[in-house]
């Protein structure tokens, strides 16, 4: 933990600022353990591993805990190199381009093992701050402490520690694997300023029948409850196909005949993906059939988010035909 991510925190309890109540190791710069305490209700939090530590997971919910559980294994396993992420992170955050990072505050709600925080960063951001719930914290952490203006915390996004401070927050993937996706983006909403802007991309609902139908039943009675290492052996069986279509099939059609290519099931996500190696589209099949919660979101209900936080000139844009990017100011 850097000393100027102070200025950021609030007591998720009372709002109180944050103080530096002692610190018993530093390597370099950074705080790697240390007790912060509130100034207004005395509360304690420490500093563990060099990450702030403010969601007591002994009492979080048990859904929360398992999703972030879950998504933690596979974080803290999976070691994604991949050249195209920038682009594929681009992709989510429409309309949003690089340029709009330049010496911005910036909140990311749910950082994973901080593969954006880390985008965010050198784009420009004067600061940004990635939260987790879940160990991923432990790889973030690590992933980004050679970055003077990253910040990785452990907090409940539902109970932010921050300041209303931020110039703009974001959110990927995330949202919809929380218990109330839209109280989760009203909640991050809530910690940008006036005349900063919000994104988040989240599953739809449109298009995702086939999902919703069959994949979700047997996610949430079977695949989800088995045990990670489990799973992820499990999980190459169905990456198989996928690879195999989209390498065989749904590349070659779309680049070679694509009024018969337009006909094939999803395939404006299956072609997207295609570009995709063994490792990433695994990493997609497991992310699928490990959360125990998803939720798919139609367009509708959406948009009601945005006129909930009374964003301003939202632009919602349709991403591969079965997922939503948003945008808005504050
Ligand atoms: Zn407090």
């Amino acid at each position: 933990m850097k000393e100027k991510l102070l200025d950021l925190l609030a007591c998720p309890s009372c709002g109180g600022d944050i103080l530096l109540a002692y610190a018993s190791k530093y390597e370099n710069r950074e705080i790697i353990e240390a007790v912060l305490s509130c100034r207004k209700c005395d509360r304690e939090y420490k500093v563990v591993r060099g990450v702030p530590r403010f969601a007591d997971l002994s009492r979080i919910e048990q859904e929360k805990a398992e999703t972030a559980e879950n998504f933690g294994w596979q974080w803290t396993h999976f070691t994604q190199e991949n050249e195209q992420y920038a682009e594929q992170f681009l992709g989510w955050l429409q309309p949003v381009k690089p340029e709009f990072f330049a010496d911005k505050i910036i909140l990311e709600g749910g950082c994973g093992k901080g593969r954006h925080t880390r985008l965010a960063a050198e784009w420009g951001a004067k600061e940004v701050v990635g939260i987790d719930l879940s160990a991923a914290v432990e790889t973030a952490f690590e992933a980004t402490r050679n970055l003077p203006n990253v910040h990785i915390v452990q907090a409940d996004i539902y109970k932010l520690p921050f300041k209303k401070s931020f110039d703009y927050a974001f959110s990927v993937g995330v949202l919809h694997h929380t218990p109330n996706p839209k109280k989760a983006f009203v909640s991050l909403a809530s910690k940008v300023k006036k005349g900063g802007a919000i994104s988040a991309w989240v599953y739809g609902s449109e298009n995702n029948e086939w999902i919703t139908n069959y994949v979700s039943p047997m996610r949430e009675k079977f695949t989800s409850r088995l045990s990670q290492p489990a799973l992820y052996q499990l999980s190459k069986l169905p990456t198989l196909g996928v690879f195999l279509a989209t390498k065989l099939l749904y590349k070659p059609l779309n680049k070679g005949a694509k009024p018969i290519a337009e006909k094939l099931f999803y395939n404006d996500y299956l072609y997207y993906i295609s570009r995709f190696g063994w490792r990433e589209q695994h990493n997609i099949v497991f992310d699928h059939l490990v959360a125990p919660t998803a939720f798919y979101i139609s367009k509708d209900d959406f948009a009601d988010w945005w006129r909930e936080i009374n964003a301003q000139g939202t632009e919602i844009i349709w991403h591969n035909q079965n997922s939503w990017c948003g945008f808005g100011k504050i």
